[in-house]
């Protein structure tokens, strides 16, 4: 370790209130990945990939995440169980207490940034008390040159404790750990988790407040890519409805796999510097792209590995939510840097698990608008026994956790950079056919694919309204026909051979959504309404 083409600088924590540490600044990823193994907290698998456990967290807790109320926020943020107020004196004591846990002990430092439009460059560094903590810092966020590192200024600060456990009675936190955003002090502070996911929403979610608010641009949870002809595509969609799988395409150049903005200058740029995939039921052969990616230097999470070091993808004993990170270069077609011109499509994935609404249908702008702010997919309840319904589940602008503005407020930029740049929008159900959940399949992916490429390459947009069939009742345009797709999966109806019970189903769903948009109706202007289910407008 510790090579001569490394990195050399120190640095010291005490500014941070970190006394006494013993600081490794900017190691590498072969570093970081050799003293994790060394420390006994990850092994290698035979890919050569590093294979963590996070611990008691495997996902987000997303009820143990507040937000500092503040001068800046108190009067911006939408408050509520979503974006949950902290005391900013309570806030001023957790931090010391953190750093007092900190110190004397060995730290793991990174700079880097967020944004890879030079105009927005988010410097950050991070702070981490374990070492596979920082190596996912290193393939998640953009990584600085040499140069830049000379002269580096950090603006946000992410201290990241795992073993640091609150007390809930004296910390104001709801339970043991928390992952709070301040932005007067420009700190995200995360402790008693270990999920490295934590790291990358925490300053998601703090630019899910900067940039619409200073900048004048709409951040988006979505992935985005880009053909040959320079058309980027991006794709929204709610956790697990395939906005990684989809935009890696090895015919499309791959702008980024989750988070995005729009600038009002035409262009759209990727906040990250690396990909966090779903490996749950993962093969090669349905999609070799992230298969090859995992390799030295990308980060399993929670996967089960058999004595050969073979990580079984279809053992979810840990955790149905089974991650890979990986540094983008790892995928071979790639934008550089990760940025794009105005999209011409957008896709709005869903994985409905009800099985009723169509593969792929066109939007109007109203109905666009519509499903932005209400976000649907839906959860299967497969975890708990005999239970097999499926549950609807809404998230405004595909993204709830993350938004600390009011949804409406995403929704009007989204609708109105809809409007000005002309972009197609569509529904994408990667959920079910041929029935619900526990009935019907999954969507073939290679169908989903398909659906894409028809749309990317200009074929399903060429037919007139005519090839188009308006649904009775979601008012969505289906199109009868698909290259590589047989005509009956285009059809939810048809797959179903039980109209009675399709209605039924599909009756549900349009309830669910009218319920669910109800908090929304007296912000929600007259268009943006008529584009709710059971209406035809097209
Ligand atoms: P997150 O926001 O949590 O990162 P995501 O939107 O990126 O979620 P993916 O990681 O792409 O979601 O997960 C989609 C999962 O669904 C993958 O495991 C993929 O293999 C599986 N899948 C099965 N069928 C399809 C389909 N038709 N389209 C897309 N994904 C599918
Ligand atoms: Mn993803």
């Amino acid at each position: 370790m510790g090579h001569l083409d490394q990195f050399t600088k120190t640095i010291s924590l005490d500014a941070y209130g970190i006394k006494n540490a013993n600081v490794k600044y900017q190691l590498s990823p072969n570093e970081l990945h050799d003293i994790a193994i060394e420390k006994g907290q990850a092994v290698e698998a035979a890919s050569g990939a590093l294979a963590v456990n996070t611990g008691e967290f495997t996902g987000r807790s997303p009820k143990d995440r507040f937000i500092v109320k503040d001068d800046i926020t108190k009067d911006r943020v939408w408050w509520g169980d979503i974006n949950i107020p902290f005391d900013a004196d309570k806030f001023d004591a957790l931090y010391n207490k953190v750093t007092d846990y900190l110190s004397n002990k060995e730290i793991f430092v990174r700079d880097c940034y967020a944004c890879a439009d030079e105009d927005y460059k988010l410097n950050i560094r991070v702070i981490n008390e374990y070492p596979w903590s920082n190596q996912f810092a290193y393939n998640m966020f953009l990584r600085p040159t040499d140069e830049e590192l000379e002269h580096f200024e950090s603006e946000w600060t992410v201290i990241n404790a795992p073993g640091f456990l609150a007390n809930p009675e004296t910390d104001g936190t709801r339970q043991h750990n928390f992952a709070i955003l301040n932005f007067t002090r420009k700190i995200a502070l995360i402790g008693g988790t270990g999920y490295t996911g934590e790291i990358k929403k925490g300053i998601f979610s703090a630019l899910n407040f900067i940039l619409p608010v200073y900048k004048n641009t709409l951040p988006m949870h979505c992935s985005a890519n880009v053909g040959k002809e320079g058309d980027t595509a991006i794709f929204f969609g709610l956790s697990g409805t395939g906005k990684t799988t989809l935009s890696t395409d090895p015919n499309r150049s791959l702008i980024g796999d989750d988070e995005h903005g729009w600038t009002s200058r035409d262009s759209v740029f990727n906040f990250e510097g690396g990909c966090y995939a779903k490996v749950i039921n993962l093969s090669r052969e349905n999609e070799p792209e992230i298969f090859d990616a995992i390799k030295k230097g990308a980060i399993l999470e929670n996967v089960v590995l058999d004595s050969q070091g073979h990580v079984n993808f279809e053992d979810t004993s840990i955790t149905q939510n089974t991650r890979v990170s990986y540094p983008i270069h790892h995928i071979e077609n790639i934008q550089m840097p990760s940025t794009g011109k105005n999209p011409k499509n957008i896709f709005f994935l869903t994985a409905d698990a009800f099985g009723v609404l169509p593969p792929i249908s066109k939007l109007t702008p109203s109905q666009a608008a519509y499903h932005f702010i209400s976000g649907y997919t839906a959860k299967v309840a497969g975890t708990e026994a005999g239970i097999v319904e499926p549950q609807p589940s809404f998230s405004a602008c595909f993204g709830a956790p993350f938004m600390p503005l009011h949804p409406t407020k995403y929704a009007e930029m989204l609708s109105k950079k809809m409007k000005d740049s002309g972009v197609n929008v569509w529904l994408v159900n990667t959920g079910w056919t041929g029935g619900p959940y526990g009935v019907g399949t999954r969507m073939k992916l290679k169908y989903t694919r398909a659906m894409i490429h028809a749309v990317l390459s200009g074929d399903l947009g060429l037919y007139s309204y005519d090839n188009y069939h308006i649904h009775s009742v979601f008012g969505v345009a289906q199109p009868r026909e698909c290259p590589g797709v047989p005509t009956t999966v285009l059809s939810p109806r048809a797959t179903w051979n039980n109209d009675g019970a399709y209605y039924k189903t599909a009756f549900k769903l349009s309830n669910a959504f009218r319920e669910n948009f109800k908090k929304y109706e007296a912000y929600a202007s007259e268009e943006i309404r008529r584009g709710g289910p059971q209406r035809y407008a097209f």
